[in-house]
């Protein structure tokens, strides 16, 4: 067993700061490409205390952030048929659409949406409400996915016959793939990979970031000495010019991560192209329900499709997933974007950049 509180001890936090800094040869600009690396680098207040040569990008690791207005449209489509009640997490329910919408909006104006802490609540839900189909909102990457073909199976056993999933998962090393691809994006040193979705997928599949991009990179852990452990060891691959895929998180990631896991999500989901905001389709980057599962999924269901739709008016959310703008550079920031009035998922989401910026006033 491990000691949690070992990793914000203080004392061993300046002792890796020190060795931080004393490592630091040159400018580092590294990416986390998780929310709750985003929030931990912020709560732990490593933010303002990190040496002033790094350099913290968020990518795309915010599950609601990269849901694309496409998918957000939908939702709001799926909440307006008759006969049906959407269950949701609450972080989907301020996230504005391109017409100024919001599940909450549409709430207000008689849709039927119940905020859930649990998708097996939504089967619940089903059984309570046998008159309406229940429409799981399932948004998120490998992390969460398992969880949502476990209820789904469990709808299954249950011979549930009026509960769908709108299934907007994602897989993160595609769009990995996708960002270092982009001739655009901005120069990286380093990649902080997600704790969470590691204990999942494992360390495998992200080799590619070092054959194929020579992207140093390192699975990290969430608590202050964990992401500056991580930031140490990104130091050392630059001072040595050799990227490696690095596990700093071994108290929770096992190389070949959770098979268990990996084996239920893959029983009910395939892989398929996947939308993310800001990005647009990206090759085998999402999930779909295996045909088996067909009845399951809520947009064959009810006869709906995904539509074209136009970007959020005048929110930089899609550039701030690519690590291109940093939250306090959009111009809407702390003006006419607050998370009181979130113009954009960024602001929204307990997970997003933006949020996190203004929180914590950077
Ligand atoms: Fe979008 Fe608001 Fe963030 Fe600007 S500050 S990118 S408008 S969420």
């Amino acid at each position: 067993m491990f000691n949690q509180e070992a990793f914000h001890n203080p004392e061993l936090c300046a002792k890796l700061l020190d060795k931080l800094e004393a490592n630091l040869k040159q400018p580092l600009t590294f990416m986390e490409v998780c929310g709750t690396h985003t929030m931990s680098i912020f709560q732990s207040g490593l933010k303002g205390i990190l040496p002033k040569d790094i350099t913290h990008l968020s990518g795309p690791g915010c599950p609601v952030c990269v849901t694309h207005d496409s998918e957000v449209m939908a939702f709001l489509d799926i909440a307006s048929q008759d006969k049906v009640i959407v269950a949701t997490f609450g972080d989907l329910m301020r996230v504005p659409s391109p017409d100024g919408r919001s599940l909450k909006t549409a709430q207000a104006n008689g849709a039927k949406i119940s905020v859930l802490y649990s998708p097996f609540d939504a089967l619940e839900l089903a059984q309570k409400k046998p008159d309406h189909l229940i429409v799981f909102l399932s948004v998120g990457f490998e992390t969460t996915t398992p969880l949502i073909a476990a209820t789904i199976q469990s709808a299954e056993a249950l011979k549930l016959n009026n509960f769908a999933v709108f299934c907007a998962n994602k897989l993160v090393p595609p769009v990995l793939s996708a960002l270092l691809s982009d001739k655009e994006a901005p120069k990286l040193d380093a990649l902080l990979l997600p704790g969470h979705v590691s204990t999942v997928i494992g360390v495998k599949p992200y080799e590619f970031l070092i054959t194929d991009f020579k992207m140093p990179s390192v699975i990290g852990g969430f608590e202050p000495a964990d992401i500056l452990e991580s930031l140490i060891y990104m130091s050392e691959m630059q001072n040595t010019g050799k990227p490696k895929l690095i596990n700093q998180y071994t108290r929770l990631v096992a190389e070949n991560g959770n098979p268990k896991a990996c084996a239920v999500m893959n029983e009910v989901f395939e892989v398929c192209d996947g939308l993310f905001r800001g990005i647009g389709s990206i090759p085998e980057a999402g999930m779909r329900l295996r045909e088996k599962y067909a009845r399951f999924d809520a947009l064959k269901r009810l006869g709906l499709t995904l539509k074209p739709t136009k970007p959020l008016a005048g929110c930089s959310c899609g550039e701030i997933l690519k690590g291109k703008m940093q939250p306090n550079k959009c111009p809407l920031f702390g003006k006419i974007c607050t998370p009181a009035n979130p113009v954009g998922p960024c602001m929204v989401s307990s997970e997003g950049s933006c949020a996190a910026y203004y929180k914590y006033n950077v």
